[in-house]
């Protein structure tokens, strides 16, 4: 495993200090599975380069993971790519070998360490899981100039494509401590895998080598799986944490449908929404409250802030949908009788689901129209005939209204996975059919501020019976 850092500010030589390495000798380092040795390529005034080289002993690894049992697993403990491979050998390195630097101190030179200055990181096989795309997510939101060249495989297998391997190279003026930490932490996520156990403390050293970039990142969460080895309840409690540290509070974080709710924003149309579906709940005194479609779990969070509502569950096909509902109401942190009246439910509303029976009331906002035309009748059945809540209540948008959203091509949807949006007489005819096909009757009432041509933005059906 090489991985090589480069400055070219003069004099250069001071990444010497910086490191607390000097550039004029070789220096060797015993780790728990082989060696690590420090020297420099090239240094100059103008140019810099210090290389780390990680001598992993196969032999010392299979020792350590002496407790496999089987053949196979022994085997790929002698014939694997740990010693040449950046992994996270690499980062248990960089903290032994460079730890003041990883830390951004430097006894020499303390302001130095402090600036931010050209740097150029080069790790020469580094096993990418997620691809080049991935790579580049992770390192260009950081401001890094990534170059990234595919190593081949071995020509006899060249049909199945590239290796997972690629020569890396990093620039970005930053400070030398922020390079050492992205490098730190991002190695084994995009490797993928660490050779060790990964428990608590390793929650304690994300969060603290994270602070100051991981919130903000845009693949944070994928970051804090991978980082903790995809373990739930560590990255849930990981993240729940990171996102503590955000300088907004959940509650205004940006939600995923940010296209549609940019478009909505004016009438601020979310809240009248929720605001119309909460007053129907209290007034028809329901206790139990589904919340189907529940996405992100902006009613759920209302509904269980007021007490009346005892016992809330939200369904979702979507996983990660549940995950983030999961996270931005912090279910893991919820004292014992707050958590008891919330339940999160994967499940799809086409099929019949006995976990739906025995309650006051549902909703459904916003979701019939991610629904295939042709699932509304499976749909139908579950709610009304199955389900069957003495309330429901659907909102759905008036395609009507859409005319008067600036940016909004004539015949879009307001939503890329929306399959239809309805009139109000579309709604309307099927919502009395519906009705009264189930023994329910219905009031169709208009949310948002009714435009006298095309009517109110999002049109809500309450079916009682
Ligand atoms: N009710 C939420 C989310 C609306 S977006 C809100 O108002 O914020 C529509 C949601 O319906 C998405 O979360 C999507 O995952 C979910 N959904 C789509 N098809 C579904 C199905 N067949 N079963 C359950 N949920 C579904």
């Amino acid at each position: 495993m090489l991985l090589t850092i480069t400055t070219t500010h003069r004099p250069a030589t001071d990444l010497g200090y910086l490191l607390g390495k000097r550039p004029d000798r070789v220096q060797s380092f015993e780790l728990p599975s082989g060696r690590a040795h420090v020297f420099y390529p090239e240094a100059s005034d103008a140019r810099c380069t210090a290389a780390l080289l990680l001598d992993l002993d196969p032999l010392d690894l299979v020792r350590a993971a002496r407790r496999s049992k089987t053949r196979d697993e022994l085997l790929t403990h002698y014939v694997n790519d740990r010693p040449y491979a950046s992994s996270s050998f690499t980062s248990a390195a960089i903290s032994r070998v460079f730890g003041a630097a990883l830390g951004g101190r430097s006894r020499e030179r303390p302001e130095l360490a402090a600036t931010a200055i050209p740097l150029e990181a080069t790790l020469a096989t580094l096993p990418v899981r997620g691809g080049e795309r991935f790579l580049r997510e992770l390192f260009e939101p950081l401001g890094y100039e990534v170059e990234a060249a595919r190593e081949p495989l071995d020509p006899r297998f060249e049909a199945w494509g590239g290796s997972r391997y690629y020569r890396v190279t990093l620039r970005a003026t930053t400070t030398l401590g922020r390079l050492l930490t992205h490098l730190f932490v991002l190695v084994p996520v995009l490797d993928d895998d660490k050779h060790y156990w990964v428990g608590d403390d390793e929650v304690e050293k994300l969060l603290a080598k994270g602070a100051d970039w991981l919130p903000d990142h845009p693949r944070r969460e994928e970051i804090t799986r991978r980082y903790l080895k995809r373990q739930g309840a560590l990255t849930r409690r990981a993240l729940e944490r990171l996102i503590a540290t955000e300088s907004a509070p959940i509650e205004d974080e940006p939600e995923l449908d940010e296209a549609e709710d940019a478009l909505e924003t004016k009438v601020s149309l979310n809240e009248r929404r929720l605001a119309a579906v909460l007053a129907t709940l209290r007034d028809v005194g329901a206790a139990r409250v589904l919340d189907l479609g529940c996405g992100e779990g902006r009613l759920l969070r209302e509904l269980l802030r007021d007490r009346r509502f005892e016992r809330v569950v939200g369904l979702d096909v979507s996983t990660r949908a549940l995950g983030r509902a999961h996270e931005r109401l912090r279910l893991e942190t919820l004292p014992p009788a707050q958590r008891a009246r919330i339940e999160l439910l994967h499940g799809s509303l086409t099929y019949r689901d006995a976990r739906l029976a025995g309650f006051d009331a549902a909703c459904a906002v916003e979701v019939i129209e991610h629904l295939d035309p042709w699932r509304l009748d499976a749909f139908a059945r579950v709610v009304f005939e199955h389900a069957a809540p003495r309330t429901v209540i659907l909102t759905t948008p008036n395609a009507e209204f859409n005319v008067r959203f600036d940016g909004l091509a004539a015949g879009a949807h307001r939503h890329a996975d929306h399959r239809f949006e309805w009139s109000r007489e579309e709604f309307g005819a099927w919502a009395h059919a519906t009705a009264a096909r189930f023994g329910y009757t219905v009031r169709l009432i208009p949310v948002g501020d009714i435009d006298e041509e095309v009517g109110p933005p999002t049109q809500m059906g309450v079916f009682s019976r």
